[in-house]
């Protein structure tokens, strides 16, 4: 299976990409967490340029490219090879996270990001989108007390701002993907304890996959 983990800053993806993965395996099945930007080498180096700083802003249709290029290479390199083997794909972040930051944050126009999005996918959709819902307001919370306390190397990058107003207007579009397509996507309430949203996460993969 194919799953994407989706949300806002501090939502838990990357944790709960692990303990998914965790879960898939004490069933006896093969899976694997990845993440995008990055998830490959080369979009990993494309994650560095494009997070780091060192070039300056892109309009939002070749920010829209450049993510794009990472996530071939991610899809080429990593993904496809592993859902060939049956191998679950568990990633944090995919093309509905392009949705949200270029399409919706950046105004990219709709039809130019669809007709993009199918060029880049060629078909292989996530089985499953997961949406971790939280208030901005906690989401930023626990993003600040990830980087004081472990050095990710990762952030704050230069996507990320404390403007309230900015990431609820992400958080609403990410909160409109389930609605646009409910066969695919599903919301997830991430306003709890890592071991709960597991909870949650792993009955709507029983209920949506594994029956
Ligand atoms: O999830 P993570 O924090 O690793 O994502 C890195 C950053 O990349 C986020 O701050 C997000 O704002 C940004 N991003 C983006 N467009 C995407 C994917 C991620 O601007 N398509």
């Amino acid at each position: 299976f194919f799953i994407t983990l989706e949300g806002g800053e501090g939502t838990g993806k990357s944790t709960q990409a692990r303990k998914l993965v965790a879960r898939f395996e004490a069933q006896g099945l093969r899976a694997i967490a990845t993440r995008e930007p990055g998830g490959s080498p080369n979009a990993e180096i494309l994650r560095d340029i494009l997070l780091s700083g060192v070039i300056k802003p892109l309009g939002p249709l070749a920010e829209a490219l450049m993510f794009s290029a990472a996530r071939i290479d991610h899809l080429d390199q990593v993904i496809k090879p592993a859902l060939a083997a049956g191998t679950t794909v568990v990633s944090d972040r995919f093309a509905d996270s392009t949705r949200v930051y270029q399409g919706v944050a950046g105004n990219l126009d709709p039809h130019r990001l669809t007709l993009l999005e199918q060029a880049v996918l060629n078909g292989t959709v996530p089985d499953l989108t997961l949406v971790l819902d939280l208030a901005p307001e906690t989401g930023l919370a626990r993003a600040a007390a990830r980087r004081a306390n472990i050095d990710s190397g990762d952030g704050p990058d230069r996507f990320e701002s404390e403007d309230l107003t900015y990431h609820r207007r992400l958080r609403e579009a990410f909160r409109a993907l389930p609605k646009r397509e409910p066969g695919r996507c599903l919301l997830i309430d991430a306003d709890a304890s890592a071991d709960i949203v597991t909870e949650r996460l792993w009955t709507a993969i029983q209920q949506r996959l594994l029956h």
